[in-house]
């Protein structure tokens, strides 16, 4: 019997020496390396051999420490660190995609992504079907011989759906396409690899790295994957250069040490915000961990032991003005910050219709459920979440 992947146990082995035995690796601070023999140098440009550093654009011991973690924590073969989230999933679409090939999208996806696929990528002739993740057979229906991949989030932002990773895996696979996941809402807790998942990837500036002082993402596969990606003569990583620095890849690295700890304590907290907000009436909440949320049995029969439901949760209060009010008023009494993004140790809260996925229109946030009232709420790593909680509700009854 395979012995069962064991996400945190991974982030308890790593085990990098520094250069002169520190305990932490020596951070990487050259561009470019030197070589004592030209013909070397020949033999590493063609291709010919591997296990060398050439230049920091390609690959350096700093950026593969963090992606050799990362890749270990997704059960994944390999990895490659990259600029930003946005920078893993462009390099990644425009690896796999050629012009006139098509891509089937989740129709909901952080915005950014939405924006990618809907505006940028036509440019370059390659098309997007959005839609939705559940209905297996609309997705069948949109694949056809130029369809090279399936795109989903294995949490959506901001509705927090789950994608049934193991049947859309079945669907890839019976069509000879890959199933890219997106698993910045849910490290540790999902191992969508686990399930099928061909390529997995990170926006490293949210829980990953949790001090919201970094942006930084990671594209997680098998080795034949991340070398085309970092190939010098058509890797796009390689050749759009979205490189992270080594600073920050060291700086990620830290962080990530303590990811299994505060994945729990913002599940922890956010599962009693969510249970505590269900009680009050009039207030529509969506959490995955309460059990009349649409998704919650899939979510208990894949999701890893011990890291709870995540660390966000949308409430609904009814209009965007009071939406406005409300994070105003939380912001004023000091329970978190009126901000994009996720992850941090402060509450965070935004209202995804006009912010992170106002790039989606009006009628197509109608149509997949992102009202103007809703508002995303990133829970923090409160150690008292009783007492926020009745800060919150004073807030309430100020809008
Ligand atoms: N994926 C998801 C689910 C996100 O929420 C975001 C950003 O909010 C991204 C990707 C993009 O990441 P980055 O901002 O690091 O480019």
């Amino acid at each position: 019997m395979s012995k069962k992947h064991r996400p945190a146990d991974k982030i308890q082995d790593i085990q990098f020496f520094g250069e002169f035995g520190g305990v932490n690796p020596s951070i990487t601070d050259s561009s470019t390396f030197t070589y004592l023999e030209g013909k070397t140098m020949e033999e590493v440009f063609d291709g010919e051999k591997k296990g060398c550093y050439l230049y920091s654009r390609h690959i350096n011991p700093s950026n593969q420490y963090l992606s050799k973690a990362i890749a270990e924590i997704e059960n994944m073969e390999s990895a490659v660190v990259a600029s930003s989230g946005m920078a893993a999933i462009s390099s990644v679409i425009l690896q796999l995609c050629s012009s006139g090939d098509n891509i089937i999208s989740s129709n909901t996806v952080y915005g950014g992504t939405y924006a990618l696929f809907k505006n940028l990528l036509p440019r370059f002739q390659i098309k997007t079907s959005f839609v939705s993740m559940s209905n297996f057979k609309s997705i069948e229906k949109a694949i056809d011989s130029k369809t090279k991949l399936i795109y989903c989030e294995s949490m959506s932002n901001p509705l927090l759906g789950v994608s049934d990773i193991k049947k859309l895996s079945e669907i890839a696979k019976k069509h000879n396409i890959k199933l890219v996941v997106d698993n910045t809402f849910c490290p540790l807790i999902f191992t969508p690899k686990d399930y099928g998942a061909d390529v997995v990837l990170h926006s490293l500036t949210k829980f990953i790295n949790g001090s919201s002082d970094a942006i930084g993402g990671v594209v997680c596969s098998d080795r034949s994957l991340i070398q085309e990606l970092i190939n010098v003569n058509s890797g796009v990583s390689m050749l759009l250069g979205p490189t992270m620095d080594s600073v920050r890849s060291s700086s990620v690295l830290k962080n990530l040490r303590t990811l299994h700890i505060r994945i729990k304590q913002h599940s922890k907290n956010a599962m009693f915000l969510a249970e505590q907000f269900h009680a009050m009436r009039n207030l529509s909440v969506c959490y995955p961990g309460l059990i009349d949320h649409p998704d919650h049995s899939l979510m208990k029969s894949v999701m890893n032991n011990d890291f709870g439901f995540g660390g966000l949760l949308t409430i609904d209060v009814g209009s965007r003005v009071k939406a406005n009010r409300l994070m105003e008023i939380m912001q004023g009494e000091n329970i978190g910050y009126l901000a994009v993004s996720l992850g941090f140790y402060k509450t965070l809260f935004t209202a995804p219709g006009s912010s992170t996925s106002s790039e989606i229109s009006e009628k197509e946030q109608n149509s997949i459920g992102i009202s103007p009232g809703m508002i995303r709420i990133s829970v923090g790593l409160d150690n008292d979440i009783k007492r926020t909680f009745i800060k919150i509700k004073s807030c309430f009854s100020k809008i």
